[in-house]
This record gives structure tokens, C-alpha cells and sequence, in this order.
């Protein structure tokens, strides 16, 4: 249920509002407008509506809210599109495309700047680089680990590049803490609840990956798991699902973009790498969701994919990255975008 507040309401008739909510066992998110305040009540519906709210000071209306996501719902958002700064790169917003990108994982201090260095000079926005590899195979490489956040975070330092870098254990949460600047959730963690709340917990910004054969409702409902802990900011990623289609590693789902900017308030970026995992479809996909609307898209990028150790297929060569973001750069541009 959604309470509104009038144009006029105080901010003790708020906190009365919020009060009456907690004491109710009702969790109250406070959204400041322009004009009014709405107050989200997420709880049991049929209770809320029995609270009589209606009845206290300042109070204009009680409204259901039909979805089954909350607070990462536009219906509840009551506000402007989310968008925050990652070291001074806009995310979100509609003023700005977010190219982030990197290699698959971390190999070495060298492998790593070398395509931060490619990356930033052809103008991306951010870093990425997995330490902590979430393999199919636990018999496959599974990261440097602590080292690779340590690389991550030498090049940051480096390069100016603000690092993504998926975190997939709560044990490590305060080295993620330190060392990177977005946390990313990957498709196999979506639902793993507890490390939502996590993440939700550590101030940063987070990057939440759909899962591999995740509805955009569950997407949605992942993401109140971080908002609920009162981190807003958070970054959707459509990464391809599985279907019927066998021909490309996953089925980019170009679609999922303007429904989610329909429904969420929430920045939507897309990787095309995981998604195809076919470097020569990552330019067109990339093309696309800008032209769909993303907020920016993850690529993976290697100095020479061919010895890579994970998902050598689907990266970029470093030498054809600035080629390829220009290209990207100028689909954004379509929409009116320019590069975070
Ligand atoms: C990744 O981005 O490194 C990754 C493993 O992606 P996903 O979780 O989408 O498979
Ligand atoms: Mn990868």
C-alpha cells in the first residue's frame, strides 16, 4: 500500500504515519516528491488497510499497490527516475550511457592494465574485472580471489577507472567494501536472498544481474531485497535467459529494456558478452540496447581473448575497443546520451 500525504502534511504527521507502520510490523519507506510525501507500506495489504490511516492528520489517500515488487516499482518510486554517481560517473537518469567494461576475470596485474588502460582511453566509464569467479565447474579456474580485488584496486588507482567486480560470498564483504567501487551480483546469486541483504548493507552501489532463467517480476523482486536494507542504489542488468534457442549461449532479452523502464525506476544496463558469448555479436547487441534505451551496457574485453582463461569467446579484442565504443557511443547519442 502506498499512504499519501497532503501537499501540507509535517514532518511529525510523517513520522506518525511511519510510527503507527513499524508498530505494526510494516515496513515504511519514506519518498519525498515534489509536492507531496508518499510513505510505501510493505506488509500484509489487507492490514494495512484495516490500520485506518486514512483517519490520521495529514494523511490524503491510501493506495493499493497491485505489483508484486515494491519498492523497486515506478508505481511506489513516487519520484524521478534513481540516479546516483559512481566517482563522479552519472548512472541512470537518461542523460548519460554507462560503458563498462573489462575482462572476464582477473589474470594477472598486467593482463588487467593493459585493457584498463585501452578501456579509459577509448572513454569508459568504469572498470570491470571478476576476482571471485562463479564457474559452472568448481574443477574450472575460479579466480585469483583476494589478489585480483588487490590488482582491481592498484588499477583503480592508476587509471581513475571506478572497478565493478562480482562479489559471490558474504565472507568477503568488507574486502569488497574497500576495494571496489560498484558490487556486482551475479545471474547465479540473484536469488541467494541472503546475499542481497548483504549487499544491501554495505553503502555502495550494486549491480544486480537477472538470472539465468529469472521472470523480469523476480528481477525486480531481487532488487527490493537491496532496497529494503535502504541501499537505493542499484543498477539492473539484463544479461540474456535461457529459451528454447540453443544457437548463442544465452537469449539477449532487448525487450526486458523499455518493460523495465516502464515498470522500475531503477537504471537498466545490458551485457551483450554473457548474453551472446560470440565477441562478433557483442557490437550489434551493444548498438541495440543502446538504441533500446539501457542506461549503458558490461563488455568483456582481453588483450588477446584467445589464452584467456574464462569466456575467451565472447571477449573483445583491446585492440578493437575503441572502434567498437564509438560505435556504441554513437547509438547512445540516437537518444540523446552522452558517455558517463
Ligand atoms: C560476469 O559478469 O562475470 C558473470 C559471471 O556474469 P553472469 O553472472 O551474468 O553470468
Ligand atoms: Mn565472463
Amino acid at each position: 500500500m502506498m499512504v499519501v500525504m497532503t501537499p501540507d502534511a509535517t514532518p511529525a504527521q510523517i513520522e506518525a504515519v511511519v510510527e503507527r507502520l513499524e508498530a505494526a510490523g510494516v515496513h515504511a519507506k519514506v519518498m519525498p516528491g515534489e509536492l507531496t510525501t508518499a510513505i510505501g507500506a510493505i506488509g500484509d495489504p489487507e492490514g494495512v488497510r484495516e490500520m485506518g490511516l486514512e483517519g490520521l492528520p495529514g494523511v490524503d489517500q491510501v493506495i493499493p499497490i497491485s505489483r508484486p515488487y515494491k519498492l523497486a516499482s515506478s508505481e511506489l518510486s513516487h519520484h524521478e527516475p534513481t540516479t546516483f554517481e559512481v566517482d563522479g560517473r552519472r548512472v541512470g537518469g537518461g542523460e548519460t550511457f554507462c560503458l563498462i567494461a573489462g575482462p572476464c576475470t582477473v589474470e594477472s596485474a598486467e593482463q588487467t592494465r593493459e585493457v584498463a588502460r585501452v578501456v579509459a582511453a577509448a572513454g569508459a566509464s568504469m572498470l570491470r574485472g571478476g576476482a571471485f569467479k562463479p564457474r559452472t565447474s568448481p574443477f574450472s579456474f575460479q579466480g585469483l580471489g583476494l589478489e585480483g580485488l588487490e590488482i582491481l584496486a592498484d588499477v583503480r588507482a592508476e587509471t581513475g577507472l571506478p572497478v565493478v567486480s562480482e562479489m559471490t560470498s558474504a565472507s568477503v564483504a568488507d574486502r569488497f567494501a574497500d576495494a571496489v567501487d560498484v558490487i556486482q551480483v551475479g545471474a547465479r546469486n540473484m536469488q541467494n536472498y541472503g546475499l542481497l541483504e548483504v549487499v544491501g548493507k554495505l553503502d555502495k552501489p550494486v549491480l544486480l544481474k537477472r538470472g539465468l532463467s529469472s521472470t523480469l517480476d523476480e528481477l525486480l523482486m531481487a532488487a527490493d531485497y537491496v532496497l529494503k536494507e535502504g541501499n537505493e542504489r542499484v543498477i539492473l542488468c539484463e544479461r540474456g535467459i535461457r529459451t528454447f534457442d540453443t544457437a548463442m549461449r544465452f537469449t539477449l532479452d532487448v525487450g526486458a529494456v523499455p518493460w523495465l523502464k516502464l515498470h522500475t525506476h531503477l537504471p537498466v544496463i545490458v551485457d551483450p558478452s554473457h548474453a551472446s558469448g560470440d565477441r562478433r555479436l557483442v557490437g550489434p547487441l551493444s548498438r541495440a540496447a543502446a538504441a533500446a534505451g539501457a542506461d549503458g551496457i558490461i563488455v568483456e574485453v582481453h588483450p588477446d581473448p584467445e589464452v584467456a582463461l574464462c569466456d575467451g569467446p565472447q571477449q573483445l579484442f583491446a585492440a578493437d575497443f575503441e572502434g567498437f565504443a564509438r560505435e556504441v557511443e554513437a547509438h547512445a547519442g540516437l537518444l540523446g546520451r552522452r558517455l558517463a
